[in-house]
């Protein structure tokens, strides 16, 4: 048996079976880190020894007992080290509290285990932000894993994570998840607590699930949801049994399909991968049904203006004095202008400047409050489907995961690639994508995803429907 090969369930089963003990498999997943992670770079660090610690006490009866979980490195687990893959805070800062997510994990009995790279503070597509090193797509060696959770979703794509928790802002856990053909949710705003994440832009980031199936993610979010008294964002509705949920079927379902999105851009081959997945689904029982999101043309300038700005307030307190690597400095000015220039990459120095622009007063109104207006209207558009379907389905990404160095040259290129995926965050809704097949690309068979969206709060619908389609796909 392959321990890292397994599903969260199956974990579970060889616990209960006695076939395998939680120590055993922590280290029987370090081995397999340690062979295979140099050639693939999903993770950035891995505490063995303490992580046997809690698996000597681990509780199997916890619906997580004795699990490893990866983590993205912004997720605060207490005496771990947390860099967001920077510079300003490789190896200076070591996170002093367990984040919400964290604990609840703890709770459930799973065992956090590793950090996964990830484009720096989680700006980025493709994973090559990480200041610390390059992460590649299992898949094709030469290719990204997809961003900014590059790293959880290549661990686990490679086996090299039994499941893991990635970020998404504007697309970060569902794009790298289809470029590495697992699965990835990115949970309704306020589903999962935010506190002990470093924030990126505070109205778009939710933290949610990688994993290899369906009811896995379902399992992970069960146990991450919920509410939180130190978010106030979060929302305390009671968190459906998700894993009992998924089993039924889909028959009756309204599936919407966004005339926008099948337009110019569309790589053919991943259009025709949505069209085949849509047939399964009406084989499966569900209806397809056009539906019209007017204003998509709108949406990567409206995020990008949004999340800029909230960037630009958010890493403010990355100064040099109170988190991370502190420059010499003769005052305190030098001292934060050196900090933060030593300390940040450049697409994070693009992202804050840009963001202190389009807030600077004589800009705030032609471009700030003009986006957050315009933003009202992507929420109505998204309402107006949702009045007539009960999900929508769409692609992850244009086209497939790009060759590494491929996106350097053209940073506009690779932010107008997150058309699909934005508009989830900036209207608060669902949204996971789940593997649909491949696409040949230089004779290489690479993953594409389904995206599925579903309405606020609608993750029971969004995660059966996947698992039906998971199943009936094979
Ligand atoms: N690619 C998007 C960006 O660079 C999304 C990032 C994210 O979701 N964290 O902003």
């Amino acid at each position: 048996m392959n321990i890292s090969e397994l599903t969260i369930s199956q974990l579970r089963s060889a616990y209960t079976a006695g076939d395998i003990t939680p120590v055993e498999a922590l280290r029987a997943l370090a081995g397999e880190i340690d062979a295979r992670d140099p050639g693939i770079g999903a993770y950035l660090s891995y505490d063995l020894d303490r992580a046997l610690v809690d698996a000597q006490s681990a509780d199997l009866s916890q619906p997580l007992g004795g699990i490893p979980i990866l983590l993205k490195d912004l997720i605060s687990a207490k005496g771990h080290p947390l860099s967001c893959a920077s510079k300003f805070l490789e190896n200076t800062y070591t996170a002093p509290y367990d984040a919400t997510v964290v604990r609840k994990l703890r709770e459930a009995g799973a065992i956090p285990f590793g950090r996964a790279n990830m484009d720096e503070f989680a700006m980025g597509s493709t994973n090559e932000n990480s200041a610390i090193k390059l992460c590649r797509n299992p898949h094709d060696l030469e290719r990204v894993p997809g961003g900014s959770s590059g790293g959880s979703a290549a661990a686990v794509a490679a086996n090299l994570a039994i499941a893991s928790l990635g970020s998404d802002t504007g697309g970060s856990i569902r794009q790298p998840a289809s470029h590495c053909g697992v699965v990835g949710l990115k949970p309704s705003y306020g589903r999962v607590s935010r506190y002990g994440l470093a924030a990126f832009a505070s109205s778009l980031d939710q933290c949610g699930p990688i994993t290899k199936t369906v009811a896995d993610t379902a399992r992970l979010l069960e146990v991450i949801a919920g509410g939180c008294d130190y978010d106030s964002t979060c929302i305390s509705t009671p968190v459906p049994r998700y894993s009992e949920e998924i089993g039924k079927d889909i028959t009756g379902l309204r599936i919407g399909l966004p005339t926008e999105y099948f337009a110019e851009g569309l790589d053919p081959a991943i259009r025709e991968r949505i069209e085949s997945a849509m047939k399964t689904m009406e084989s499966l029982g569900a209806t397809i049904i056009p539906v019209s999101l007017p204003h998509t043309e709108y949406v990567v300038a409206i995020y990008y203006i949004i999340a800029t700005a909230e960037a630009s307030s958010n890493l403010a307190r990355i100064d040099g004095v109170r988190y991370g690597r502190r420059a010499e400095a003769s005052d305190l000015t030098e001292l934060y202008e050196k900090s933060r220039g030593e300390g940040f990459g450049s697409e994070v120095k693009r992202r804050i400047l840009f963001g202190t622009h389009v807030l600077s007063s004589g800009y705030y109104d032609a471009y700030y409050l003009r986006a957050q207006k315009a933003r009202t209207l992507i929420r109505q558009d998204f309402e107006s489907a949702f009045s007539r379907v009960d999900l929508i389905a769409a692609p992850v990404s244009p086209t497939p995961p790009v060759k590494i160095g491929e996106a350097e040259a053209d940073p506009l290129r690779m932010y107008l690639a997150d058309i699909y995926t934005i508009s989830a965050n900036l209207t608060g809704i669902c949204a996971l994508s789940v593997p649909c097949g491949t696409v040949s690309v230089e004779g290489k068979p690479l993953p594409v995803g389904l995206q599925l969206l579903g309405k606020p709060f609608g993750e029971v619908e969004l995660l059966r429907a996947a698992h039906a389609y998971e199943q009936a796909r094979g």
